[in-house]
């Protein structure tokens, strides 16, 4: 499979000079299987140009949220493909214990907020809840698992046909409530079993370790709680993502640096800047 980060901003939009290599743009990436399955992790405003990539031959895509918060959804009404009649769009993402999926997506996607409601869009729109386990889609097979953040949210574990296997947690805060973090067993640890042995791993690391302590509680990581979680669960390569919108460049860089020599994680630590792509 081929993975691109189209977004790997956390929070809200942040563009700008300083920002210009990790990008601004909110929480996307494309996944696109050796078969041609489009996956779609999350629709924050990076996915309005990764719909610029997709051929008008396609005929289905499958959009998985991890949750609704609002730098995960904003890009959906600009997503280009769902105004094709012809094509079929898949919607997967979480529930309340009130309100199912669609209606969920409903409160943002019709006025005020936004021109368009859902119900009006030319596409033909499944949705479906999760957390699932074992749903095919074309070549991929998902699993969905819920997560520390707060709100319904959940990481999704995605393994291609005799290919290889990415884990997305966006939005993850498995210290919490774990003092013992990260020596517990993996099984014990939120989002443990899904990023298990993954050959991909893109994880929150929206903080410095001299920041998280401020956070605690807020549903993010500290760089240093990404690469511990990696190594925990014994990743090959591990992606910190969801960069905060106060971290510049410069500033990323030296974090990471310092993160990797605190941590010493076993796993490949790869910056999350937008537009890098991964061959699994
Ligand atoms: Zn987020
Ligand atoms: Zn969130």
């Amino acid at each position: 499979m081929q993975v691109t980060l189209w977004g790997t901003r956390g929070s809200l939009a942040t563009p700008g000079p300083e920002m210009a290599r990790y990008g601004g743009n909110t929480s996307c990436v494309g996944i696109l299987g050796r078969e041609g399955t489009i996956l779609v992790l999350d629709a924050g405003t990076g996915v309005r140009r990764l719909a610029a990539t997709i051929p008008e031959s396609v005929r289905r895509i499958d959009i998985l949220l991890t949750h609704l918060h609002m730098d995960h959804i904003q890009g959906l009404g600009f997503f280009a493909p769902l105004y094709r009649p012809d094509l079929e769009a898949h919607i997967w993402g979480p529930g309340s214990t009130t309100l199912r999926l669609q209606s969920r997506l409903m409160r943002y996607l019709s006025p005020p907020l936004f021109p368009v409601s859902l119900s009006e869009l030319p596409c033909q729109l499944t949705f479906h809840e999760v957390p699932c386990v074992d749903v095919d889609i074309g070549e991929f097979r998902v699993n969905s698992v819920l997560v520390c953040h707060p709100g319904p949210t959940v990481g999704y574990r995605i393994a291609e046909a005799g290919g290889g296997v990415m884990t997305y947690l966006p939005d993850h805060e498995p210290a919490l409530g774990n003092p013992h973090f990260p020596c517990l067993p993996r099984e014990w640890t939120s989002g443990g079993t899904l990023a298990a042995g993954a050959d991909l791993l893109i994880h929150d690391g929206q903080y410095s370790a001299a920041e998280y302590p401020g956070h605690c509680g807020w549903g993010h990581s500290s760089l240093e709680h990404a690469l511990d979680f990696g190594t925990m669960t014994e990743v090959k390569e591990l992606v910190p993502f969801h960069h905060d919108p106060g971290h510049t460049d410069n500033d990323l860089d030296r974090l990471l640096a310092e993160a990797i020599a605190e941590s010493k994680p076993s796993c490949r630590v790869s910056p999350g800047t937008e537009g890098r792509v991964f061959h699994l």
